[in-house]
């Protein structure tokens, strides 16, 4: 934990209402200013503490505190050596530590999460059964099956997909593997958009996880090693431009340099590629294809890794608002997370179901027709809050999605 970086807190407090784990419990040691106090006792001498790790293990990391802070802290950065730290040197229970091995050897691995395609193709009444059974033997089991989507059929996409019309860009795709594996047709979408809008696609077959599952969970080591994989990926491909249309790997991905900052050589090559998010890359590239209108209303969710990481917020708007007939409605409290949080909803379960529950209730409360949202962790999570809060389930769409919709002049939901 960086020293200078803790000093940069003044205390102020502003950040508070702003953290959904202080708008939940109202204690200060589970507000940013509380963490950064503690961080500070860490670096003067006090060991890790299982309460001190406990306050760490609530953050979400959201980032909505970075946001918030007049003073410019890094509390990203701060949150990213802390839990490093974390893993280091705090010994978790047996059973904490089984489980966190069982995450980190499957989600950032698509080939082991595909095998886990056939189970989710069961029917979702299955899953309901099962959740109630495995909360009896451990409540993130039981988070599991419950935020488990119901996966649609494998998508194989081409390595390379030409532009249409004049060419504008050249770029690289990152499919990711939660993305890949369970939203597929999010992925055919962006494809799809992006040479419509003028631009050839890259798609490197063989890709591995960007990393940001581990890096926001204090696996260090496999941080670095998936960003490595990842650099070398798109440097075979011969890209330096990467469309992302995950908002938790694209704010990853955007930070490799500093991932990498201790790999001799390996920050230069992490500078020489350039990362951006769907949203973004298509609103500074300008439309050419023809919007058809889509005569529906949408709740845009800011996904807390594009808005609070990555200060993605107007593009995704911007483009929304760019297709005839389409309405906005803004999500109240937008700022809070959803409570998915990369692997929060599974490692803290009960605050995370509290957030779901929070956030889906706000989506209703909008009567809007489609849920976007930029991210499969939060589509999972507002997916499965109103499946147990016995709401009938919104349909949600990435942005992507949508705009892919208007572009071919077919209905949402359309098949490809
Ligand atoms: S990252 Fe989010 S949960 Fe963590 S301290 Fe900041 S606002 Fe609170
Ligand atoms: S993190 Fe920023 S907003 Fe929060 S108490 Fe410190 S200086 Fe104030």
């Amino acid at each position: 934990m960086d020293p200078e970086l803790i000093k940069d807190c003044v205390h102020c407090g502003f950040c508070l209402p702003t953290c959904p784990t202080y708008v939940l419990w109202g204690e200060e040691m589970d507000s940013p200013r509380g963490r950064i106090h503690l961080m500070k006792q860490h670096v003067e001498g006090t060991p890790i503490t299982p309460e001190m790790a406990g306050h760490f293990d609530a953050c979400l990391g959201c980032m909505s505190c970075v946001t918030a802070c007049p003073s410019g802290v890094r509390y990203d950065k701060l949150i990213e050596q802390t839990r490093a730290e974390v893993e280091r040197e705090h010994v978790r229970r047996p059973e904490d530590r089984a489980l966190r091995a069982m995450v980190f050897s499957l989600f950032p691995y698509p080939r082991r999460l595909r095998a886990m395609r056939l189970p989710l193709r069961l029917s979702g009444r299955l899953r309901a059964r099962l959740a109630p059974r495995l909360a009896e033997v451990n409540p993130s089991l039981a988070a599991m099956a419950e935020l488990a989507p119901s996966v649609t059929a494998r998508v194989r996409l081409p390595h390379r997909v030409a532009a249409r019309g004049e060419r504008r860009a050249v770029v690289g795709m990152l499919t990711g593997c939660v993305q890949g594996e369970f939203f597929p047709q999010v992925n055919s979408a962006t494809a799809r958009v992006l040479a419509m809008e003028g631009c050839e696609v890259v798609i490197p077959p063989g890709q591995g996880c960007c990393g940001a599952l581990s890096l926001h969970s204090g696996q260090e080591a496999q941080a670095i090693r998936l960003a490595k994989q990842t650099i070398r990926t798109f440097e075979r491909a011969g890209v330096d431009t990467i469309v992302v249309n995950a908002a938790g790997c694209g704010s990853t991905m955007k930070d490799y340099a500093d991932v990498l900052a201790g790999e001799p050589g390996w920050a230069e090559r992490a500078r020489a590629i350039r990362t951006v998010d769907v949203s973004e890359f298509l609103a500074g590239l300008g439309p050419v294809a023809e919007r058809h209108p889509l005569p529906i209303s949408v709740a845009y969710h800011d996904a807390c890794h594009l808005a609070h990481a990555q200060g993605v917020r107007a593009e995704p708007r911007a483009l929304l608002n760019g297709i005839p007939g389409l309405t906005i409605k803004e999500i109240a409290e937008s700022s809070i997370c959803c409570g998915s949080a990369g692997t929060y909803n599974m490692f803290q379960p009960e605050a995370a179901r509290e957030l779901g529950e929070r956030k889906a209730t706000r989506v209703l409360a909008t009567g809007a027709d489609v849920l976007v949202s930029a991210n499969p962790g939060c589509t999972m999570q507002i997916t499965a809050a109103l499946r147990r809060m016995g709401e009938p389930e919104i349909p949600v769409a990435h942005t992507v999605q949508v705009l892919d919709a208007s572009l071919r002049g077919l209905r949402l939901g359309a098949p490809a």
